[in-house]
């Protein structure tokens, strides 16, 4: 019984019960027993939707009932604020909780004063590389979906981080939750946990596979769904379990669904199909409900994923994947938990952490294209595994679903003997790859926790790799590979046995850049310091516009002042412009805002866009127009890859240069085939190098900085520099500030001394914002009151 958990501040059994939790679940009670509360260690392996989280808010609300501090590690940014709103329901019994997310270079003083601490690990592993001071303080860290540290790209940073934290804290308390997995030993060993493992689920899980006109479970049993001659298996489905009443609640209107497919295209291609389906099955009040929502998804942004998700919602259909804006994610899962959209189409990668239960799971893609891979490749068992645990809301329904779908008896039964039948593999350390490594010595030596070779041999000894690895020298070798690069690169210096950071060294590690990526920048800026005079002839020589691309940015600009202006108006059509089609910068600043994004989108750090076919083309003539601003010698086309990758580069750099220089997002959208999350993701990541970049020029050419800078700022609010000022105002985005400047007001200090009625004007009449705008520019009389709005006749350019 929940009432009867000592060690917890006084009144949180008492809100557990009155949340309706009277009793563990049976491995919540099991972790109990491994006294999860009195401190001790735990991994707990057991299904999703299961309880984990309570086994982590016991812990971590003992611990702090003890007089600790409790860390949360998340496995993606996404689910740190979810997170944390779901803590703050203990501020009411005096627990502090604090979420960390944002900007890697800080040591977030402030966290020291919470009792709770929520964050991802790559955040968590930047604050121990930044001395917070505070982490020492900590007595339990709870690592959620562990079996993550399985994941090539993440998972050694997790496992450092842990051993770090480790390292800093002897008697440190480890909760580590985790899917069930194949070997979940291994992790109790590598942590010196106990071992809670358990398939209990609070809801039964038919697993089955859908073929022809039925679906058969794994209990053997088969429920009739019928599919018509040429129609798809999914929305057969999802009409199925709507029209089915069999849940324990009246007013349920049969179940929803959540339909896994294997790429955002998919997604949303689906979730229109599905729309036909809810469409004709919500009622009336439901389909006012809804238009509400969609109208909010609307007002979230103003591009054509936000137009196609509120068409869907408006018929209680969704999709879900990363590049939905967070606002849009947030809309979706609340209004399927309020079950009133009744089905949505997710990629597996943030579904996975999300808690939206329903009644049927639908796995339609079991494969997916993999780039390593070179074609379609299945999905892990574990992967699987955890969508198919989505299914089922204890309390609402009889039972959860989880459905594969084949198109023939044989797949059929390989469906089952891959996933239903199947044990999820076991979870290995990804720690011994090179990039890994490169970064996480980096930083160990950096921080201090190694001095030396052996030093660090024996850190690394007590990671998850070195509890997994039979081959003996194997981190050995890749260790001095790592230390022989970072030494090459000015990162560290060896002395005898000693190894130390460099001034270099010290700066990248707290910046959080890979080594490569700090590299290449390093070697870009040297570069552009060693080729200034020459690439700055060239870029004048060529501005005297005598090539077919010169001509064409003329007509190009001619539009594009056109379209600003056009833009004043109300409803002013959204003309063809291509308003930044290889322009270049006016003022001749070197190297340039391209050059710069070409250069951080070269690193590994950016999640460079794919060229699609025919892109190679085109971004090849691209590549040899925008040549003299390119920071480094073009790859030649003989070298494939290293040429295939300097275009991807060019093309995201285009992407940022589109983004700089005012292009509209949903524009960006459509020449790039990205969804405005993506855009964002790229704006954030570009921002952070260029601010990296920024801090390498004082250690190799100061007077690049300047450069640096504007370029990263215009990213940063996504102009042109002649509005980097007015941007960079509270509550004036790359809009307002256009419209702004073309009303004659180019700076803050402009705006102080504005006549009020013609900003009242540029900000579309709209009083508080112009308030607000006057007062974040220093304005001493900001008030509005009588203020008249000019006439678009008084506006300049209007
Ligand atoms: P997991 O993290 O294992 O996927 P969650 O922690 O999200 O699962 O739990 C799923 C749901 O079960 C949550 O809504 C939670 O409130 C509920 N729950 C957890 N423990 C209990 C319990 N002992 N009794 C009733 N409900 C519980």
């Amino acid at each position: 019984k929940t009432a009867d958990l000592a060690g917890l501040p006084p009144g949180v059994p008492e809100h557990l019960r009155d949340e309706g939790i009277e009793e563990l679940y049976p491995p919540q009670a099991e972790a109990v027993e491994a006294g999860v509360t009195a401190g001790e260690s735990l991994v707990a392996s057991v299904p999703t939707a299961s309880g984990k989280t309570l086994v982590a808010e016991l812990a971590m609300l003992s611990a702090v009932e003890r007089g600790g501090k409790a860390l949360y590690i998340v496995p993606l940014r996404a689910l740190a604020s979810e997170k944390k709103a779901e803590f703050e329901r203990w501020e009411e019994y005096g627990i502090d909780v604090g979420v960390s997310t944002g900007n890697y270079e800080s040591s977030g003083e402030w966290l020291a004063s919470r009792d709770i601490i929520v964050a991802t690990s790559e955040k968590v592993d930047s604050l121990v590389r930044n001395n917070a001071p505070w982490v020492e303080d900590l007595s339990c860290v709870v690592a959620d979906e562990v079996h993550l540290v399985d994941d090539s790209h993440r998972g050694p940073t997790l496992e450092v981080t842990l051993g770090k934290l480790r390292k800093i804290n002897p008697g440190l308390q480890v909760v580590a939750l985790s899917a069930t997995v194949g070997n979940p030993e291994d992790i109790a060993e590598w942590l010196d946990a106990e071992l809670v493992e358990s398939d209990w689920r609070p809801i039964d899980l038919k697993m089955g596979v859908h073929y022809g006109n039925a679906i058969t479970f794994d209990d053997g049993s088969q429920r009739e769904v019928r599919v018509g001659k040429g129609d798809r298996q999914t929305p057969a489905l999802v009409a199925d379990i709507l029209d089915d009443d069999s849940g324990g609640d009246e007013d349920d209107g049969g179940g929803s669904s959540l339909v896994f497919v294997n790429s955002r295209r998919n997604a949303e291609a689906s979730a229109k199909r599905l729309a036909d389906v809810t469409g004709k099955r919500i009622t009336s009040a439901e389909r006012g409900e809804l238009a509400e929502i969609a109208q909010e998804i609307r007002d979230v942004s103003d591009t054509e994923t936000s137009d196609t998700l509120a068409n869907c919602v408006a018929k209680g259909a969704a999709f879900h994947h990363a590049g939905l804006a967070a606002e849009h994610r947030s809309l979706v899962e609340d209004a399927f938990r309020d079950r009133l959209i009744k089905v949505i189409s997710a990629t597996p990668t943030l579904a996975a952490g999300v808690n939206t239960p329903s009644r049927r799971v639908i796995v339609r893609d079991w494969q997916r294209y993999d780039g390593d891979f070179g074609g379609m490749k299945p999905l892990d068992v574990l992967e699987v595994h955890q969508m198919m645990g989505r299914a089922g809301r204890p309390g609402l329904d009889p039972y959860g679903e989880a459905v594969l779908l084949a198109k023939n008896a044989d797949t059929r039964d390989e469906l089952f003997e891959r996933y239903i039948w199947a044990d999820a593999e076991p979870v290995r350390s990804k720690l011994a790859a090179e990039p890994a490594l490169r970064t996480h010595l980096l930083a160990t030596v950096a921080s201090g926790f190694a001095h030396t070779r052996e030093g660090l041999l024996e850190f690394l000894d007590r990671t998850l790799y070195a509890t997994q690895t039979d081959e003996p020298g194997r981190l050995e070798r890749v260790t001095d590979n790592v230390l022989d690069y970072l030494e090459a690169n000015g990162f560290v210096e060896r002395d005898g046995d000693g190894i130390t950071a460099t001034s270099v060294g010290h700066t990248v590690s707290r910046l959080y850049l890979d080594p490569m990526s700090a590299a290449e920048i390093i070697d870009g800026l040297r570069w552009a310091s060693d080729h200034r005079e020459e690439k700055l002839r060239e870029l004048e020589g060529e501005a005297g516009g005598s090539t077919r691309e010169n001509r064409a940015d003329a007509e190009a600009n001619a539009e594009a002042g056109f379209r600003r202006a056009s833009e004043m108006v109300p409803d002013a059509d959204d003309a063809e412009g291509d308003e930044s089609e290889g322009e270049f910068e006016t003022d001749r600043t070197y190297p340039t805002a391209l050059g710069l994004f070409h250069l951080v989108c070269r690193t590994p750090d950016m999640y460079q866009l794919y060229l699609k076919s025919g892109d190679r083309e085109e971004y090849t003539e691209r590549c040899y127009e925008r040549e003299p601003e390119l920071l480094g010698n073009t790859p030649s086309e003989y070298e494939d890859v290293r040429f295939e990758e300097w275009l991807s580069a060019l093309k995201t750099a285009r992407l940022l240069e589109d983004w700089a220089n005012e292009v509209d997002e949903d524009r960006i959208t459509e020449r790039y085939g990205v969804g405005p999350g993506d855009i964002r993701g790229k704006v954030e990541t570009a921002e952070w190098l260029l601010g990296a970049a920024e801090q390498l020029t004082s250690e190799i050419d100061a007077s690049a900085t300047i450069a640096v800078r504007e370029a990263k700022m215009r990213v940063q609010y996504g102009v042109r520099d002649e509005l980097i000022d007015l941007a960079g105002i509270r509550g004036v985005g790359r809009k307002r500030a256009r419209r702004l400047f073309e009303a004659g007001i180019e700076t803050r200090a402009d705006l102080r001394e504005a006549d009020k009625s013609v900003v009242l004007a540029a900000l579309r009449g709209r009083r508080k914002t112009a308030e607000n705008v006057l007062e974040a520019a220093g304005r001493k009389d900001p008030s509005m009151d009588d203020v008249r709005e000019a006439d678009a006749e008084d506006v300049p350019d209007a």
